[in-house]
């Protein structure tokens, strides 16, 4: 057996559904906040990235999968889908039908990093980003967007990340600032810190290492620094996201790992999930479309760690997998072409069909089929054959009904609905009755 590459993984059948059922709560949520899908090549020429997330970036410097094409091009395996909407954005000049944009996308990113639980090499994310709307209102709504999602999908234990990383007038003056204070710690700094130290110092507030986190203790915050188009912007959003009732924690020591922030950067983490305890990400980027070449037009955006979400969710839903509504259980060789085109039917008229073309015995399809987990079976052996008609047993309650072979699909569609009604009647009955909300004007 050629076994999987270290760092990626195969989801199975019974996981996909919450891949799924996440996919589908952001895509619907996101929509009602005016967000469009857009699909992604997940290759692109390796300078995208580089002139991007910055050259001395951790991604950069040492996690992007790039090859070369033998034509002197290099391409990267996407390590992020931000550069790319930009890309986009800027390529396809979404910004002349209107400059505001907004976007969202799902899909698999790639970063050479260490493998560990929550993790990988190949991980997905859903990313979405607003272009053209520099105000700090949707700085709020994103977040705001976000938290509902997380309601949504009944995760808890969460907090919001926030801080400013200022820009190009302020932050200067804070860099020299760290840079200042870097350098009475050179000693004790690890062997990263001390190459980011004069590169990229606001990189080591977030180093995990204790020695530097030691020595950034009493490290100035980018907040102390902001100029007062910063600072009134900072404070706007906060006082939005109080407006929205959610809470959030100012951190000074969040930066995120790209270069491109400005302004508003934010995390949302979660207790549940131990080292890896962040699951999305995002912040501002309003000089990333000039950068690339593209208009002057102010972003922020966000991306959700898809694979640390199903973690999170899957401990609370308990696993779905599909089951047939109807298994065809014929008996005998000769059989088998009637059985056939009745699977077709069934399963061309949306009945979720299952069947087994062995012509083993009954016993034996039985147990197929509950092993399968199947609502019902259909028997079909020669006698009832001859008589016309078929039988169809449903497993739950054992009751079995002669089905007409003349209109089956028909039958057994009705039959369907009638079972599908009885049980939501029952489920009503037992239900505890909704409170009456009164609305007040
Ligand atoms: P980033 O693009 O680094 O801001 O990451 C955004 C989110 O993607 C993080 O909050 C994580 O939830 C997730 N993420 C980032 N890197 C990985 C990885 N290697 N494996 C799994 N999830 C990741």
């Amino acid at each position: 057996m050629i076994p999987l590459i270290r760092g990626f993984k195969d989801i199975l059948p019974d996981d996909t559904p919450v891949w799924k059922a996440i996919e589908e709560t952001a895509a619907a949520l996101f929509q009602s906040f005016g967000f469009k899908e857009i699909r992604l090549p997940i290759v692109e020429k390796a300078e995208l990235f580089q002139r991007s997330i910055g050259e001395n970036t951790d991604i950069v410097e040492k996690e992007m999968y790039t090859f070369s094409t033998g034509k002197g091009e290099m391409i990267t395996l996407r390590p992020e889908a931000t550069a790319s909407v930009v890309r986009a954005y800027i390529q396809q000049q979404l910004y002349a039908k209107d400059p505001v944009q907004k976007l969202y996308t799902i899909g698999p990113m790639f970063r050479r990093e260490r493998p560990q639980k929550g993790r990988y090499r190949q991980f997905y994310q859903i990313n979405a980003e607003v272009f053209g709307i520099g105000a700090p209102y949707i700085d709020a709504q994103l977040i705001v967007m976000l938290w509902n999602l997380f309601e949504r999908l009944a995760i808890g234990g969460l907090s919001v990340q926030l801080n400013s990383l200022g820009c190009p007038v302020c932050r200067p003056a804070f860099k020299q600032a760290l840079t200042d204070m870097l350098e009475e710690g050179t000693g004790v700094l690890c062997a990263d810190c001390l190459r980011r130290k004069d590169k990229n110092p606001m990189r080591v507030l977030d180093c995990k290492v204790p020695a530097c986190r030691d020595v950034m203790k009493d490290a100035p915050s980018m907040t102390d620094y902001l100029c007062e188009d910063c600072a009134s912007h900072f404070s706007k959003v906060q006082s939005a996201l109080g407006l929205q009732q959610i809470p959030f924690v100012l951190n000074p020591r969040l930066v995120r790992g790209l270069d491109y922030y400005t302004r508003t950067a934010f995390e949302i983490q979660t207790d549940a999930l131990g080292a890896q305890n962040a699951i999305a990400g995002g912040g501002r980027y309003d000089g990333l479309v000039k950068a690339l070449d593209g208009p002057e037009q102010p972003a922020i955006g966000f991306a959700i760690g898809l694979d640390r979400l199903v973690e999170l969710v899957s401990q609370a839903m308990p696993q779905q997998s599909l089951t047939p509504d109807v298994f065809i259980a014929a008996i005998g060789e000769e059989l088998q072409e009637k059985a056939f085109e009745w699977s077709c039917a069934l399963g061309l008229s949306g009945v979720q069909t299952e069947i087994d073309f062995s012509g083993k015995s009954l016993k034996a399809l039985m147990k197929r089929a509950d092993r399968l987990g199947a609502a019902h079976v259909l028997i079909a052996g020669s006698q009832e054959m001859a008589q016309g008609s078929v039988i169809l047993r449903n497993m739950k309650n054992k009751e079995q009904v002669p089905v007409p072979i003349d209109g089956m699909v028909d039958h057994i569609k009705q039959y369907l609905k009638d079972y599908q009604c009885c049980k939501e009647s029952e489920k009503k009955k037992k239900a505890i009755p909704e409170p009456v909300r009164v609305i007040r004007f």
